[in-house]
């Protein structure tokens, strides 16, 4: 956008990633909606929605979010490509986003800069309104123009993906989201042996799924910066939300997250339910993933805002 009143405009090729994206997951869910009342949803197709929605979200928020961004532990490199293509199927952005986008929003959080603030929008507006704040973080800054990048941002994804092999896999990212669709598609129509299996397969496993894992992945951008529990100071409006704990994985406690971004570990009191840091402990087990990055407690206690 050249001038500020002028319309944005999509190239073909931006086009079609909001199509598949954002359009198709929202058709999907309406049309699941409508299959509740018609004929309700099987366990196969539950099973379905769950195990995709944990693995894509594990790969957004273990791997996208604490790993390649924030570097909180190191990983065997069969285990970055894997957390990568999780990452990407998830349909919650590619590298650049988790590399620049996320990078942006702890460096400027919730002041002119912040891509997805619910307080400022990154051309230095101010919301005054929450609803519409929230409306902007939870969906439309997507698609906001302003959201451009500097040299110092290209430089930073180009170290990334001088990895050829991460190159191409970051590449491929819409051939990953449509495999997203198609797995749980195969898997319903293999076993219940019929095209409409599969058609259930693709809109619960496939477009509900990523419905459920963008908005949930919002919620974090939104919610947690409008609503909820500061116990620590950070540079944001950054808030913990409980309630948002367990369909986040752990990223809803985003106060404590602000507070220690390189930390592997979210959930710093032993009540709050951190499922991204049970899989990085899990990983470390195995051996695939090392050096977890955890702060000490005299570091916790040293930012605590007393009351
Ligand atoms: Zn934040
Ligand atoms: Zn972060």
């Amino acid at each position: 956008m050249t001038e500020a009143n002028s319309k944005p405009q999509y190239s073909s090729i931006a086009i079609l990633y909001i199509a598949v994206f954002f359009v198709l997951p929202i058709l999907g869910t309406l049309t699941a909606v409508g299959l509740l009342f018609y004929s309700g949803i099987t366990w196969l197709e539950v099973s379905l929605l769950l195990t995709m929605y944990v693995l894509c979200f594990i790969g957004a928020e273990v791997g996208m979010h604490r790993f390649f961004n924030h570097h909180s532990f190191e990983a065997k490199y069969p285990m970055q490509v894997i957390l990568a293509i999780l990452g990407l199927m998830s349909a919650s952005g590619g590298l650049e986003y988790w590399v620049i986008g996320h990078s942006r929003h702890h460096k400027y959080s919730d002041e002119t800069g912040d891509i997805h603030s619910p307080h400022t929008s990154r051309d230095g507006l101010v919301f005054s309104n929450q609803l519409q704040g929230l409306y902007y973080s939870q969906l439309t800054w997507h698609f906001d123009p302003a959201n451009g990048r500097n040299t110092d941002d290209l430089n930073r994804l180009d170290k990334l993906l001088k990895d050829p092999v991460m190159f191409k896999i970051n590449e491929l990212h819409l051939f990953w989201v449509i495999l997203g669709f198609v797995i749980p598609a195969i898997i319903e129509g293999l076993i219940t042996w019929s095209w409409i299996g599969a058609f259930h397969g693709l809109i619960w496993g496939g477009l509900v799924r990523v419905f459920l894992v963008q908005q949930f992945i919002a919620s974090v951008n939104s919610v947690c910066h409008l609503y909820g529990d500061r116990p620590f100071k950070t540079n944001g409006l950054s808030t913990n939300n409980i309630w948002l704990a367990i369909p986040t994985l752990g990223g809803s406690w985003h106060n404590n997250h602000h507070a220690f971004p390189n930390s592997a570990i979210t959930g710093l009191e032993w009540w709050q339910i951190d499922i991204s840091s049970w899989v990085i402990w899990l990983l470390e087990k195995t051996g695939v993933v090392s050096d977890v990055k955890r702060p000490k407690p005299s570091m916790i206690e040293a930012k605590r805002l007393t009351t």
